[in-house]
């Protein structure tokens, strides 16, 4: 059942990366702290941040939180370095306990702090082999495989343990690391989560600082310039020499998810060079020519439709408003209502304005429907407080398939689209009209094209081998490693 805070009861992302190589700022573990707030929005259960002084020892702290609620003054006073790593964390593949929050920290032949997004496919085959060459692991995390295979990884130097390992991992990884010397940012060779590198110019003489963050929208909170993303397969090295990188694990077909442009990432990010509050008003504007309606008002779902209304609104030459108010003050701990007030729940979230929608013909745009249990009551809600007729326009396309890389859906069983016809969507919702945007017009939208892109959870054509989405079952099993696997 969708709690509160999961009011749209649609996909998770699993978890914000950042690093940062800057010797000499007292100020580094808030720099950390500020870029992992302004990734907030990609993981909620736990974050960290590990530091290290040039040639001293890694320090870690983490916990599970919100950001705001792990650290304190106190916290990041301690936190001393000239380099630190950071992590904010949703679950997939492990369960959600303080083991498996990150940045972890090993400690065999060589230390590795380590920060992860994504999922890896072949963790079950990784871990057996590690356990049987007496490797032991704390978490029941696949991060802390990573972070295994590279601290007992017998290569003199870590850049090249990395680019040995690279190789042999698959699935979605987009990974930072630090040892006492130097970061190093790295990301699987599909390029399926985002990674990009960041600036801040050195003034006065003095170097320029790099960092890596999952998104661009953490530099503009620490000053940092967005420069580029980190390429698929490659391995960008932040060190006394500044900035280096390496293509290592170059592929034929690069598969970014799509549905980052449309969903996760904040609107303020860089993604596939184009600022994606744009490109999501672009995708109202496709969405409207692809099937117009007559109507009288166009409303957003908050926050989620905003951008999409907007330019659906502006194509169609119809008035925008604000159908509903939102609290934005629910919280994750916010207590659980009865069951007679379950019911009643969407409006501690959503409280729609009848004086708006009252007698009006709605177009209301959403980004995504993904069980449906969310938009039903939204059209409800709507037709109680007087609308006349609700027309759903959504920017994606419908969500029939599971994804297998560090996206947490639901099941298909579960999800409204899987096995029905759109008109039989609108019928389970209750909406007058419903209308996906098409793949076509999400790749428009984008100005990116489809083979350089996963659209599984749309298509069900999945770029890795072995992750074929088989007949309403997962085709690879959730990675819940054993727990004799812990120490
Ligand atoms: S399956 Fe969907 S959510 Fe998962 S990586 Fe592909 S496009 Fe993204």
């Amino acid at each position: 059942m969708a709690t509160l805070d999961d009011h749209r009861d649609g996909p998770r992302d699993e978890c914000g990366v950042f690093g940062i190589y800057a010797p000499g700022r007292e100020d580094l573990s808030r720099l950390a702290y500020f870029a992992l707030y302004a990734l907030q929005h990609r993981g909620q259960e736990s974050a960290g941040i590990a530091t290290a002084q040039l040639g001293g020892s890694v320090l870690a702290i983490r916990d599970q939180g919100l950001v705001s609620q792990v650290f304190n003054e106190h916290m990041l006073r301690s936190l001393v370095g000239d380099l630190a790593i950071g992590h904010v964390r949703y679950s997939t593949t492990g369960s959600s306990e303080w083991e498996n929050a990150q940045p972890i920290v090993r400690d065999d032949s060589r230390t590795i702090a380590l920060a992860h997004n994504g999922n890896l496919i072949n963790a079950v085959e990784l871990h057996t082999e590690m356990r049987e060459r007496g490797v032991p692991f704390r978490s029941t995390s696949d991060s802390e495989i990573i972070a295994a295979l590279l601290s007992t990884h017998p290569a003199d130097d870590v850049e090249d343990a990395v680019a040995d390992v690279l190789t042999r991992m698959r699935g979605a990884f987009s990974t930072v690391i630090m040892t006492e010397d130097r970061v190093i940012a790295f990301r699987d060779p599909q390029g399926l989560r985002p990674l990009a590198l960041g600036k801040i110019p050195g003034e006065h003489g003095a170097p320029d600082v790099y960092c890596v963050a999952s998104e661009s929208c953490a530099f503009d909170l620490i000053g940092a310039r967005y420069e580029r993303e980190v390429a698929p397969g490659e391995l960008i090295t932040l060190d006394a020499e500044g900035m280096r990188s390496r293509l290592v694990a170059p592929a034929q077909r690069h598969a970014f998810c799509v549905f980052e442009y449309i969903y996760f990432a904040r609107p303020d990010s860089i993604m596939g060079a184009q600022r994606l509050q744009v490109a999501r008003a672009r995708m109202g504007e496709i969405l409207w020519s692809e099937r117009p309606v007559e109507a009288d008002l166009v409303i957003p779902v908050p926050d989620s439709g905003n951008a999409a209304a907007r330019g659906l609104a502006r194509a169609a030459g119809l008035p925008q408003d604000d159908g509903f108010i939102k609290n934005r003050y629910v919280a994750r701990t916010f207590i659980q209502p009865g069951q007679a007030l379950r019911k009643h729940g969407l409006r501690l979230k959503f409280n729609p304005l009848p004086e708006v929608v009252g007698g009006k013909r709605l177009i209301v745009v959403d980004d995504s429907i993904v069980r449906g249990n969310t938009t039903r009551q939204i059209v409800q809600m709507l037709r109680d407080a007087g609308a006349a007729e609700v027309h759903l326009r959504i920017s994606s396309p419908p969500i029939k398939h599971p994804c297998f890389y560090g996206i947490d859906m639901s099941t298909r069983e579960e999800m409204i689209a899987h096995g029905r016809s759109v008109e039989e969507v609108a019928a389970e919702v209750g909406a007058d009209s419903l209308h996906y945007l098409s793949l076509e017009g999400v790749y428009k939208a984008v100005r990116g094209e489809r083979s350089a892109h996963c659209d599984a959870c749309f298509s069900g054509e999945y770029p890795l081998a072995g992750t074929e989405d088989s007949g309403g079952k997962f085709a690879l099993e959730r990675v819940e490693l054993p727990l004799a696997a812990r120490r």
